[in-house]
């Protein structure tokens, strides 16, 4: 067995979300008459309570489709530092929008402190880039961000005339840890963009909702950078049974998280955090070099080196997966102290 706690995109798509696709009505999306494609923007839209949806390959398109459409040339958008659409996605909204990020700190509970937000707008004035937009991240590193935050930040942007994006890649998993409905936390924002592929374990897919005019000015700018995807049916009908069957049991991946934690925690000299499907594991000194053949061993798959280690629960991770790896890592850490 192999518990891969790399990443909640990990996941195999089951026997039944196949035989979904498999069994997907399908057309030519580029001309808008793909029926399952037009059932899962209609489906997200829904869920986020916004006009419309529209589906891209991945969330890091979904990003750049709404920062183009956000931003023209020589704009601005204001972004924690450790943003994924600043920070992982390539410089994408600078290479290929001539975009500029403004970044800023991110508080310990995910936010950007709407007076810092404040401080870092630029006067309309020829020296200054137009600052046009905010954007969020919700999860952020797991943390499911306040409820009440995003109407505060939404109504401060507006008063400074600014655009608000949430970056919602797992948005499922801060509405299942508030105990919300997805449209509440989606509600104060123009723009939402969706992971499919992450903690809900669909193959691949995202799906940016906002105005039906926003995304009509998307829809053009997904083809420019060559989202435009024919019977992609076959893939949605994935992301389809994904939102009905695979969202409220994103509350059997918290848990798993805190038995993970709670696990690890009691080994000397670990210490952990714990955030919706997240556990952040300080090694406490310990080397990963040391631990590494152990966990290897015993088929335990980790991404990074330390001396923090993120570890993901998703839907290939049940309970048994959890005190496998607990025990593999009490092992490895056994095995890499001196015998006295
Ligand atoms: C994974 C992720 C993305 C991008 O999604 P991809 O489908 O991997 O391109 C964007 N934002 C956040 C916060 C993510 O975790």
């Amino acid at each position: 067995m192999t518990v891969d706690l790399r990443s909640d995109t990990v996941t195999r798509p089951t026997a039944a979300m196949r035989s979904a696709m498999a069994a997907a009505e399908v057309g030519d999306d580029v001309f808008g008459d793909d029926p399952t494609v037009n059932a899962l923007q209609d489906r997200c839209a829904d869920l986020l309570g916004t006009e419309a949806g529209l589906y891209l390959p991945s969330g890091t398109q979904s990003n750049l489709v709404a920062l183009l459409t956000h931003c023209g040339r020589g704009d601005e958008y204001v972004v924690g530092f450790d943003a994924h659409t600043y920070s992982h996605e390539g410089g994408g909204a600078a290479a290929l929008g001539a975009i500029q990020p403004q970044p800023i700190a991110v508080e310990p509970d995910g936010t950007l402190d709407p007076d810092v937000i404040d401080s870092v707008v630029k006067p309309r004035d020829a020296h200054f880039a137009r600052t046009r937009l905010v954007c969020l991240e919700d999860t952020k590193s797991g943390v499911a961000l306040p409820v009440g935050y995003h109407r505060v930040v939404a109504d401060r942007a507006r008063s400074r005339g600014l655009a608000l994006h949430l970056d919602g890649a797992r948005i499922w998993n801060s509405a299942v840890a508030n105990a919300v409905d997805e449209s509440t936390i989606a509600g104060p924002y123009d723009t939402v963009s969706v992971c499919l592929s992450k903690g809900l374990g669909a193959p691949v897919g995202s799906v940016l909702c906002g105005s039906k005019a926003f995304l009509d000015e998307a829809h053009r700018w997904r083809k420019v950078v060559g989202g435009g995807m024919r019977q992609a049916g076959i893939i949605a009908a994935a992301g389809l049974y994904a939102l009905d069957h695979h969202r409220a049991r994103l509350a059997d991946d918290h848990a798993n998280a805190q038995r993970l934690a709670d696990g690890l925690a009691g080994i000397e000299p670990f210490t952990t955090s714990v955030h919706t499907n997240m556990v952040m594991l300080d090694l406490g000194g310990v080397a990963f070099e040391a631990l590494s053949p152990v966990l290897s061993e015993r088929g335990v798959v980790t991404y990074g080196s330390g001396p923090v280690l993120r570890l993901v629960t998703h839907l290939d991770i049940d309970e048994s997966a959890i005190d496998l790896a607990v025990d593999a890592f009490a092992e490895a850490v056994r095995g890499s102290q001196p015998r006295r």
